[in-house]
Formats: C-alpha cells, structure tokens, sequence
C-alpha cells in the first residue's frame, strides 16, 4: 500500500492529474486497513489504528516479510517444534539461524517455557507463536499466552503470533490474540482471509503491530518492514478493495456455522482414530484444521517410517495425510479434518483398513 504511493510520488511530471489518484488510493488504503484493524481490535483490550495494519498477499507472504527483515548477520529466531515448515523454509532462504522450542503433547501442546529461556541469546530477536495451531490443533489459554508474553519481556525478544486459524476455536478455550498481552510485550501478529474466510486463493493478509510502547519503531523493525514493502508486490487491488465488504458484511453466523462443522468433524476424528491401534491422538483438537497423532510402528509390518507410511497409504487407499516429519516431528501424522463429514469418515475407514492389514501379526 506505501509503495503505490510512493509510485504517485515519483511520477512528477503528472503530479497535477496524479494528486487525485493519490487521494484516491490513501482513501482505498484507510477503508481496508480500517476495517481489519476495527475486526481484529474486537478480541483486544484497545483499538488498532489503520497505520497499524500492513497488507500482505496472504500469510505466507507475512512470514516471508517478516523472517526476511529479522535475518541480519549473527541473528536467531525461536520457532515452535513441531510448526508450520513455511518459517524454516524462508529462514533457510534468507540465513536466519533457526532454534526450536518444543510443544509439550501431554500438556495440551503448551510452550516448553524451560527449553525457551535455554536457547536464547543476545542475538535472538523474537519467538513465534501459532495458535489456533497447525499442526497441532490445540488453541492456547489465556494464562499460558500471558506466560509467554512475560517470558518473552524477561529475556528481551518480541513474539510474533501467526494467528491465520484466528476465531477457528470450537473448545472450551476460546481464541485469545496475544495482541492482547502487547503491554507486556510487543506483539506483530500475522493473519489472512484464507482460513477464518476460507477464501486461500484471494491472497491477502496482513502484519498488525500491536506496540502501544513504540518498541518495534525504535528498533527498526517497523521501518524494515515497510521498506520491504516498498519493493514488494501488494494483494491484488480488487480484492483489496473488496475486504471492507468481507469484513464488515460477514454475519457472525458465518463463523458459528464453519465452528459448528469442525466441531461435528473432530468428534468423528477423535471417536474413529480410538478404533485405530496404530494411531494416538494425545490431545483432542481445539481449533485450526488439524491435529497431530502418533504414530505407533511397533504395531506394523514393513512400514519403518511415518513418510512410508503416507506414500503407502495415498498408494493403496487414495488417502492423504502428512507425515509427521516435515512439521518437525517424526512418526506422527498430520490429518487435516476440513472435509464433509462422510469424506472424513471414508477417509478414517481407509486409513484404519490399511492399518489392519498391514499390522504385525501376533
Ligand atoms: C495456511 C497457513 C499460513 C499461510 O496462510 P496464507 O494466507 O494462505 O498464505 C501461515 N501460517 C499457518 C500456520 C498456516 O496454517
């Protein structure tokens, strides 16, 4: 959104006919970035302001913008294990030293706070949170969000919180933004349309700064920040425009319905993987699209791996799931339930036909 005024800017000879345009797009900007600053401020205790909301063409590319303006010589960053691969993607991309905490499984994917504290130095510049999670499908407490947040104050990081299943919550903890602990800390929260909407083709997100303090301004994140987005593409303009419709005009009856569905879907998840002695579930998901499971090998035959496991499967029972692995955890599995409940059924009986005939015989 800067840069296309920038671009006003520069065209000087026709700044006469261009000073309208100008106009034009500084009031295209305000609609938009008002309207998710006023959406997302719903869930806080103060109000977001327009300035600051910076626009992304999607999440993927908030996390893009975001380890690309961390990564300075000598830097680290604390990623959460297991966690969305994106930010180790880009992070090897960009020579960003990756440390990984972990997710405590028995403990409703909690934050180890312990192994937190042990892996950071002078050189980390802040940890990253996901809730709603993927891969996990757990939605953090309140309490244990504050505890981060105070642990991240006390060794001197700020969090970022990739808040993209935001609202996607359908437990007894409800989704709470860490934007709210932003007295404690500062806070850049990064969301889009594509989950909460279920629009992941439209290509638009966005990073929110939630800094009453002005801490990320005098340590040039927020600067870096949008001088990469000066030089970056933005979301496409039509659908830009179209947000303050999508926002303001989606009733509330939209989420309950999405929540209502995923709730019927995890049910038959967590009732049917019980049926599956190959498979655990540690902790019945909360939230996101998905949940992590255990893979126990011990109980197959001629499968060694969890990757063996899902070619296997896609090869024999036309069923995907992702191996454990590439979230950053070996031997489990990921199911994404956002499927009709019969497909998801289907689904569950192909993978626990699969089970039985491959299971090691007694
Ligand atoms: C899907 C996803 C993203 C990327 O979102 P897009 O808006 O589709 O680019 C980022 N983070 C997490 C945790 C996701 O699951």
């Amino acid at each position: 959104m800067n840069k296309n005024i920038s671009h006003v800017v520069l065209c000087g000879d026709r700044k006469k006919k261009l000073d309208k345009f100008n106009i034009h797009v500084l009031i295209f900007v305000l609609y938009h970035n008002r309207a998710i600053a006023e959406f997302l401020s719903r869930d806080l205790s103060s109000q977001l302001l327009p300035e600051d909301v910076y626009l992304t063409v999607g999440c993927t590319q908030a996390i893009e913008i975001i380890v690309s303006v961390l990564a300075r010589p000598g830097a680290n960053i604390l990623l959460p294990k297991p966690g969305y691969p994106q930010y180790e993607a880009r992070a090897a991309f960009d020579h960003l030293e990756v440390r990984h905490f972990d997710l405590i499984p028995e403990k409703g994917w909690e934050v180890d706070l312990d192994s937190v504290e042990a892996l950071v130095d002078n050189n980390t510049a802040a940890i990253v949170v996901i809730n709603p999670s993927n891969p996990c499908g757990n939605v953090f407490t309140y309490q244990h969000l504050k505890k981060i947040a105070e642990t991240a104050k006390k060794l001197g990081i700020f969090v970022i919180s990739d808040e993209v299943y935001g609202r996607l919550a359908f437990a007894s903890n409800p989704f709470v933004p860490m934007g709210k602990f932003s007295s404690i800390v500062p806070v850049l929260t990064l969301g889009s349309i594509s989950k909460t909407w279920i629009v992941p083709g439209w290509r638009l997100g966005w990073i929110v700064k939630n800094d009453p303090e002005g801490i990320l301004e005098k340590t040039g994140v927020v600067d870096s920040i949008k001088n990469y987005l000066d030089i970056t593409c933005d979301p496409a303009t039509f659908v830009q425009g179209a947000i303050p419709q999508i926002i303001e005009r989606t009733k509330e009856s939209f989420f309950s319905n999405i929540i209502g569905i995923m709730r019927e879907a995890v049910d038959i998840l967590y009732d049917m993987i019980k049926e599956i002695p190959c498979i655990t579930c540690p902790h019945k998901p909360e939230g996101s699209m998905v949940v992590l499971v255990k893979l126990n090998l011990s109980a197959l035959e001629g499968i060694d791996d969890d990757i063996q496991f899902c070619l296997k499967l896609s090869k024999e029972e036309s069923v995907i799931v992702l191996p454990g692995v590439t979230v950053g955890l070996k031997n489990w599995l990921r199911i994404t339930f956002a499927v009709e409940p019969q497909v998801l059924k289907e689904g569950l009986e192909r993978i626990k036909a699969f089970s039985q005939r491959h299971a090691k015989k007694q």
